[in-house]
């Protein structure tokens, strides 16, 4: 049975004996037990593993994608033109998906009492940044995206504080270029590898995961956590489709001189299988070959700008981790303010650099960023069971905006290349 047969399963399975449950909670003590000596403890086993996973991932992938855009200036204008399409663009797609959260509402509904007690028995780590993070001023805000001691933050779980570092790291790493540096980018690629192949094996424990920890939350919560999910699903869809069908469209027109129906019918056999695989890394050798024979995209560009995206450049990604962290926010009723709204966009901008590109990729940063902002972990349990329809479409998304990029910056290249003809 493929891994996301497996995940739905684990999914019905979970709500389906929750929702039993929920009838009976409360009178039947052996319930509680189950709770809280078996499915509890296997979620949380699960979301370890994800932390686990989180500071060598970020780290590894953003000095590696620092290293590859300074390498690119061999490539002259490509590298500093596809830094600011994967910015500009991502910004653009956290921006749609923080909207139509904000507008939507999807995760609020729940009484306040039960989201309180559900956000008390949310992990202590994540109560215990909230603390910290009350009364802190905007200033400091950002004055703590330095870190005093990246070790130490890397200890508390503070992301942003790593990938600041992980930042300087690549750049300083890129200007150098001695042997020694060169060697060290070799075993911070070792350490995506690893990365990568871990994630692999953590995954395939999510449809336990998935059946733990929606039998735990449906139990407690009974069907109108279901329905809030229904919710979510449809506002995610809703912001990657303008993404998609409006955002690309309007952008290849304007910028790429391409008609959208064209580029989607060229475009079709990558997004049919970053739809098939939810993931842009395996996707990739699709995506090379269609965006230079069926787009007309010149080789080189192509080729820097799809490699380097499917690792960088993830737009449904960042969309879908803002989305995700606003819903579990409401539906825990945590309060966030305008400064924290805009350090969650920064994070996921940033987080969908430093997600990898294959199944369930993001899953991590999500984790992470949640914690950074007092929201329980656990959240993600209530996610999971739907996440591998959702991680189909956002890679969709995700292998899209390369292909935009390409043919955009192609354009810009082929057009700088003719002004540079017509001058000599
Ligand atoms: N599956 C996504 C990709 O490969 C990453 C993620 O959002 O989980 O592009």
């Amino acid at each position: 049975m493929s891994l996301h047969t497996r995940m739905l399963l684990g999914f019905i399975v979970g709500a389906g004996a929750g929702l039993l449950a929920n009838v009976f909670i409360g009178q039947a003590g052996w319930l509680d037990g189950l709770i809280h000596y078996v499915t509890d403890p296997i979620g949380q086993l699960f979301l370890r593993l994800l932390f686990m996973l989180v500071i060598p991932l970020v780290f590894s992938a953003l000095v590696l994608g620092v290293v590859e855009i300074g390498d690119a200036k061999s490539l002259g204008r490509i590298g500093l033109k596809t830094l600011v399409w994967i910015l500009v663009v991502t910004a653009f797609a956290v921006i749609i998906g923080m909207l139509c959260v904000n507008l939507l509402q999807p995760g609020t509904g729940l009484p306040q009492d039960v989201t309180q007690s559900l956000l008390a028995a949310g992990s202590e780590r994540a109560a215990d940044v909230a603390a910290k993070r009350e009364g802190v001023s905007g200033i400091q805000i950002l004055l703590n995206i330095v870190p005093r001691n990246p070790v130490e933050a890397a200890a508390r779980g503070d992301l942003i504080a790593v990938m600041f570092f992980a930042l300087m790291f690549g750049i300083a790493a890129t200007v150098l270029q001695t042997e020694g540096t060169r060697s060290f980018v070799g075993a911070v690629q070792g350490v995506y590898d690893i990365c990568l192949k871990l994630i692999g094996w953590v995954i395939e424990l999510a449809p336990y995961a998935v059946a733990a920890l929606l039998f735990s939350i449906t139990a407690e919560l009974g069907f109108d956590v279901l329905m809030q999910l229904a919710r979510y699903v449809g506002t995610v869809l809703l912001a990657l489709a303008i993404h998609f069908f409006v955002v690309f469209p309007i952008l290849l027109k304007l910028f790429g001189g391409m008609s959208p129906l064209r580029f989607f019918k060229g475009a079709e056999a990558a997004l049919l299988t970053a739809f098939s695989t939810s993931s842009s890394s395996a996707t990739l050798p699709t995506t090379l070959k269609v965006t230079e024979e069926n787009l007309g995209v010149p080789r080189r560009v192509a080729r820097f700008v799809c490699t380097l995206g499917a690792t960088a450049n993830m737009n449904g990604t960042a969309l879908f981790e803002g989305i995700t962290v606003l819903f579990l926010a409401q539906f825990f009723g945590v309060e966030l303010s305008f400064v924290q709204q805009v350090m969650i966009l920064v994070m996921c901008i940033l987080g969908s650099v430093g997600a990898a590109g294959v199944p369930g990729g993001s899953l991590p940063v999500i984790a992470m960023i949640l914690v950074m902002f007092g929201i329980p972990p656990e959240g993600i349990g209530l996610i999971l069971g739907v996440d591998r329809m959702l991680d189909m479409c956002r890679t969709v998304v995700n292998v899209g905006g390369d292909m935009a990029g390409s043919v955009v910056i192609g354009r810009s290249e082929s057009a700088a290349g003719a002004r540079a003809d017509v001058a000599s």
